[in-house]
């Protein structure tokens, strides 16, 4: 096996041994380094958005102190979820190496196919049964935006 794929494997299993959340493991490498691993903690943190993923980008960018892991893969020991995509994406991550595939993670009972569905849907349609989102007081919140906008010393990222 990938030598960063079996670290990611051996948080997932470690994790067997806790209650901390799934059998989840990630590790972020840069230049050949691990400079980040996490483990999905979400019971232990009571954090819904605890993934392995998660957790493994907060400790890169906490290492690295930095907000952009140009430059860095991740291995994670399954297919990541829709949040976790996203998250990956923001971070500038560009590649990712997985694991279990998303099917693998619902046959043992999590929701990742669901969310995937769910995106297909509000992509082609709608599915107010899932999420309903509708809009409210843009009037008001685009001022914040507007006043981005034209601020100086803003930072992009
Ligand atoms: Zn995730």
């Amino acid at each position: 096996m990938n030598k960063y794929m079996k670290i990611a494997d051996e948080l997932a299993r470690d994790n067997l041994k806790t209650s901390a959340g799934g059998p989840f493991g990630a590790v972020i490498v840069k230049d050949g380094e691990i400079v980040g691993k996490g483990s999905n903690h979400v019971l232990k943190n009571n954090d819904p958005t605890a993934h392995a993923e998660i957790m493994a980008i907060r400790d890169a960018c906490k290492n690295l102190n930095t907000f952009d892991l140009t430059g860095c893969v991740i291995y994670t020991s399954c297919y990541p979820c829709p949040m976790c995509l996203s998250a990956i994406i923001w971070a500038n991550i560009k590649e990712v190496y997985y694991g279990n595939t998303k099917e693998d993670a619902k046959n043992i009972g999590f929701r990742d196919d669901f969310i995937y569905e769910y995106f297909d849907k509000l992509i082609s349609g709608c599915d107010n049964e899932t999420l309903r989102l509708m809009p409210v007081g843009r009037e008001e919140t685009i001022v914040a935006f507007n006043e981005f906008m034209v601020k100086e010393d803003k930072k992009m990222y």
